[in-house]
């Protein structure tokens, strides 16, 4: 499989799972958390699939395409291990839909990453919410559930609170 394939495989996973885990939280309460923005890309679809919403955006630096910005009273600027707490004092167990994108081309290092920040996202996930992810979780509560026939197996993880 060349790179671009399995980039391609992450892509439509990406916007699949998203897709479906509007569909299942839809008309329930609670905040979206959006975190890892970059280019805002599945930001902007977020916004575009959940109108509704209010999203959230934790980022370190923003440096998105300005079509896909958000406002600068939606974003928790800094690192996640220090604005994901803060998010949990705000909020608590409230959020309805959480999609994490943080890795970059190392998987040995998103892997480490997605263990390290499990523990900081399962707090913040109200029951019946749904986490979105493009690497595995280790999370203690959370269940993994099947994704939608659109995914691509490995290349994006869906979980959630029963
Ligand atoms: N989903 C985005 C899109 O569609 O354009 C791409 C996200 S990009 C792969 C990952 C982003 O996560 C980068 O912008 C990076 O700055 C951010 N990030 C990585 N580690 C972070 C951390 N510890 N705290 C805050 N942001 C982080």
């Amino acid at each position: 499989m060349s790179r671009l394939d399995l980039f391609i495989d992450r892509m439509v996973s990406q916007r699949a799972c998203l897709d479906h885990a509007a569909e299942i939280t839809a008309g329930q309460p609670g905040p979206v958390f959006e975190l890892g923005l970059g280019n805002g890309r599945t930001f902007h679809h977020m916004r575009e699939i959940m109108p509704e919403r209010d999203i959230y955006v934790f980022e370190r630096a923003i440096a998105s395409n300005p079509d896909s910005t958000p406002a600068e009273d939606r974003v928790f600027l800094g690192d996640v291990y220090e604005t994901l707490p803060e998010a949990l004092k705000r909020f608590g167990a409230t959020a309805r839909l959480i999609h994490a994108d943080l890795g970059g081309h190392n998987l040995a290092k998103n892997d480490a990453f997605a263990r390290a920040i499990s523990p900081y996202i399962e707090p913040l996930l109200d029951r019946g919410g749904v986490m979105v992810s493009s690497d595995r979780m280790y999370f203690d509560y959370l269940q993994e559930i099947p994704l939608p026939q659109a995914a691509v197996e490995g290349r994006c993880f869906l979980y959630q609170r029963g």
